[in-house]
């Protein structure tokens, strides 16, 4: 009787997981250092390439596998699951998520049907309360179709993370940094103290201009002075490429965000208008930087009615 239940349980799992629609974008898993590996996105727009935009991670431990973000489809999440079955059979014991942005969540429900617990930062339950939650994933329905379908569900977190926290796995010892609201509602980066290796979320856009969206940019800049002291070899940020070195990879980031927090907050301090200022400002520093066009405008219209909030 055992056996038989056994081999239905097998038998439901190897269901579930052909349910999702095959991706036809190459999904590959890239060592890093050590047990440290990543899934590096290609670099588009939310809706390009299937949805897959974004980095996500694995660290291999003696006892199991530690996850960090979940791509943007469930398909997509189970290419990758694929890639780590690749590498190792040990269970999937936990997906630490970034921050819950779409791009980075919507293959969650594929890790929990492993058994996986999913921890995310304190804020989380800001935006699956709110109503762009679930208006997005309908949107996404569409856009993302058949990657993202009826099936695809919100996935709620298992454990709430809202201040620094250390914890091991088998042999590995892992350092979570929570950021508090930075880049989303709640935003924290994954250190794996064993393979030097920090996954910083979206709080790092390498290799073309950031999008800012709704983000504190204060408390961004202060936290990129923060992730700029961590101590780490290998540093893959939340889109664009990983490298072996963090203080380059971080660069853009933290030089364009820094650009529009000084010129910005000088013009909302001369109650300059907004057309004006965008006019005046000389951008030639970033203008050759991929996403420009369809960042910059917008990202300095949200950063200066941010400031003029909070001024
Ligand atoms: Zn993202």
């Amino acid at each position: 009787m055992k056996k038989i239940i056994l081999l239905l349980g097998m038998l439901s799992m190897f269901a579930q997981a052909n349910n999702y629609e095959k991706v036809s974008v190459e999904v590959t898993a890239e060592k890093l250092n050590g047990n440290a590996y990543y899934i590096p996105g290609l670099s588009g727009s939310a809706t390009e390439y299937e949805g897959f935009i974004s980095n996500a991670g694995f660290i291999v431990t003696s006892e199991g596998v530690v996850v960090l973000d979940a791509l943007g489809t469930p398909s997509l999440a189970q290419a990758m699951l694929e890639k780590i079955r690749q590498i190792t059979d040990k269970p999937i014991k936990i997906v630490i998520v970034s921050h819950y942005h779409a791009d980075h969540i919507y293959g969650l429900q594929v890790f929990k049907e492993q058994g996986a617990e999913i921890w995310a930062p304190k804020g989380t339950w800001d935006y699956l309360d709110s109503e762009t939650a679930p208006n997005l994933l309908e949107s996404r329905r569409t856009s993302l179709y058949p990657w993202v379908n009826d099936e695809t569900r919100l996935i709620k977190p298992d454990r709430i993370i809202d201040k620094d926290t250390k914890f091991s796995l088998g042999d590995h010892q892992f350092l979570i940094s929570y950021f508090g609201k930075v880049h989303s509602e709640g935003d924290m980066s994954l250190l794996s103290l064993n393979d030097q290796t920090l996954y910083s979320g979206d709080i790092i856009f390498e290799g073309r201009i950031p999008f800012v969206g709704d983000a504190d940019i204060i408390a961004w800049s202060k936290t990129l002075d923060r992730v700029r002291n961590i101590e780490m070899e290998y540093f893959v940020p939340g889109h664009g490429t990983a490298s072996d070195q963090p203080q380059e990879t971080m660069d853009l980031t933290y030089r364009y965000l820094n650009f529009l927090l000084d010129k910005l907050t000088a013009a909302v301090e001369d109650m300059a208008p907004f057309d004006e200022t965008y006019q005046a400002i000389d951008w030639s520093e970033f203008e050759g930087e991929p996403a420009f066009e369809a960042a910059n405008r917008k990202n300095a219209y949200a950063v200066y009615l941010y400031l003029e909030r909070v001024l």
